[in-house]
Parts: structure tokens; C-alpha cells; sequence
């Protein structure tokens, strides 16, 4: 307050002493505006710049599904626009791998559905969705890939958070089932590979922690085949619950070869022109 005050003109001051009781950042951003509007901005003072900085670290707070089959890209983007939108990406498949390879108690429960390519029962996923949701990363928006699955999980999640929009990417099977065959997992992070089209720098190495990667059990043909199936029958109906509750953006890619950043690129503009976000990071 006392290094606000001193810098400030009388006529400022007089306008701050008025409305003391405002708290600090309201106040600092009001007192901003107004000079702006007067024509009387002074040069760049130290509040200023706590204010862009907090300006610039403020999220986007929105709520997004990724919606799409099996080796459409969910995984590959969610982690990139996570980070570029700076929220939560939250992978249910994800939780579950790693539960599995750390062999806790849910781990060993959802093991035997997970790797036949079977839906983990809902009761499960709801609840594991449900505590991830409630962390404190995901209070300033996140992504969901791989949930929800069913439509008893799709109402589950409208009790837990309020969702702005579902991606849904659009891809031919043909791709589908080339990229699953070919996909490799960091055993470490995660991180997703694909031998033909996504290589690691060092085969068989994570470029991002040295992790050795590995093929998902149910990567494996047999398996590719039943899940498929399963997208078709219980979770590609979601789309027609969503569609009268929720935008849905679409964005399809017609080639295997196209790079992960100009689909993340393409969802995020769709996203702008749906109002959906509108800048990324300075606002
Ligand atoms: P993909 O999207 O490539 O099929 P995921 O990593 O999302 O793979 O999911 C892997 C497996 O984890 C699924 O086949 C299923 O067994 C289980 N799983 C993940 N999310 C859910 C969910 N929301 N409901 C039921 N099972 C799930
Ligand atoms: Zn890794």
C-alpha cells in the first residue's frame, strides 16, 4: 500500500483513500485502468508488473473431454494442450497403467479388463475420476482423455464438474488400427511413441526421460480388434447424448503422417472460433 501510494498522483490518491476497503489487487487494477483511460500512465512501475505476471499465470479455467476411438491421437494431444493451456490433462488409461505397474490393490483389480481390452466397471472409474478431478491442478481446468467411456460415467460427471466441450476427432479406421500396431509407451512417463510415424530418437529409449518403451498388452492385434468394438457399442453413443448439451468441435485428419502440433494447432483455433477459449496465456 505505502509503495502504491507514493507513487500515485493527488488526484489518485485521493481516489484510492476512497475506496481503502477494496482489496489490494482490485484496487492496483482499477487505479491501472484509470490511468490508461486519463492518459496518465506513468512509466512501468513494479505493480505493473505484478500485474501482468499475474495476468499471465491466470488459466484458462475450461473443461474439456477429448473425445474419439482408440489410436485417434487422444493421449498424444491431451498431454500437448495441457501444457499449452496450462491445465490439468487427466488420462484414465493413464492412471490405470500406472496403478497396474506399481501393483496396488486397483491395479490388480482393473488388470484383467485393461489388458483384454475391456471397460474397467464404471463404479470403478467414477470414483478414481471423481478423486483425480478434486486435485488441486485440475481446480484451474483440465482435459479428460478416455473418460467418460459410457453413458452411466457421462451423468456421473455432470454431478462432479461442468464441462465446456468436447473435442471429438474424427480419423479414418485404416490409421487407427496402422498407429495402435505400431505404438510404443515410455515404461517411466508415459510418453507415446509410434515406430513408423512418431519414432523416439534412440530405439527403444524415451526422448524425454530414458524410460524404455514398450508395446501396451493391448496394442497387441486381438486385442485392437475387440476394442474397437467396444468404442463402437458403448462410448461412440456418447456423442449424441452430448450433442444437444455441449459444443462439440470437431477436427478430423485424413493422413498418418500428420504432425501432432498441426492437429493441436487446428483444435486450438477451433476452440478460439467457438468461443470456447479465447487466448492462450495473457488472458
Ligand atoms: P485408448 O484410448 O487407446 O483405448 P486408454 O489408455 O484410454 O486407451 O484406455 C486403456 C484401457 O483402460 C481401456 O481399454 C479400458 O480397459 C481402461 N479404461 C480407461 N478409461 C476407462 C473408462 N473411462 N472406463 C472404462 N475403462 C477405462
Ligand atoms: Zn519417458
Amino acid at each position: 500500500m505505502l509503495l502504491l501510494r507514493t507513487r500515485l498522483s493527488t488526484r489518485h490518491r485521493h481516489h484510492v483513500r476512497a475506496q481503502r476497503r477494496l482489496p489490494l489487487l482490485v484496487l492496483l487494477k482499477q487505479v491501472s485502468k484509470e490511468q490508461h483511460q486519463h492518459g496518465t500512465r506513468r512509466p512501468q512501475t513494479k505493480m505493473d508488473k505484478i500485474l501482468r505476471q499475474r495476468r499471465k499465470r491466470k488459466s484458462l479455467n475450461t473443461n474439456l473431454i477429448i473425445f474419439g476411438p482408440p489410436g485417434a491421437g487422444k493421449g498424444t494431444y491431451t498431454s500437448r494442450l495441457a501444457t499449452l493451456l496450462r491445465i490439468a490433462g487427466i488420462a484414465t488409461g493413464d492412471i490405470f497403467r500406472e496403478e497396474m505397474k506399481r501393483n496396488t490393490a486397483l491395479g490388480r483389480k482393473v488388470a484383467n479388463f485393461v489388458n483384454k481390452g475391456e471397460l474397467v466397471p464404471d463404479e470403478i472409474v467414477v470414483k478414481i475420476l471423481k478423486n483425480r478431478v478434486s486435485e488441486p491442478d485440475s481446480q484451474n481446468g483440465f482435459i479428460l482423455d478416455g473418460y467418460p467411456r459410457t453413458i452411466e460415467q457421462a451423468k456421473a460427471l455432470e454431478k462432479i464438474a461442468k464441462i465446456d466441450a468436447v473435442i471429438r476427432l474424427i480419423v479414418p479406421e485404416w490409421i487407427i488400427i496402422e498407429r495402435l500396431s505400431s505404438r510404443r509407451i515410455c515404461s517411466k512417463c508415459g510418453a507415446i511413441y509410434n515406430l513408423l510415424y512418431l519414432k523416439p530418437e534412440v530405439e527403444g529409449v524415451c526422448d524425454k526421460c530414458g524410460g524404455r518403451l514398450y508395446q501396451r498388452e493391448d496394442d497387441k492385434p486381438v486385442v485392437v480388434k475387440g476394442r474397437l468394438k467396444v468404442y463402437e457399442r458403448q462410448t461412440k453413443p456418447l456423442l449424441e447424448y452430448y450433442k444437444q448439451k455441449i459444443p462439440i468441435i470437431e477436427v478430423e485428419n485424413k493422413q498418418i503422417d500428420t504432425p501432432p502440433e498441426t492437429i493441436v494447432k487446428k483444435i486450438i483455433s477451433e476452440l478460439k472460433k467457438a468461443n470456447i477459449i479465447k487466448s492462450i496465456g495473457t488472458q
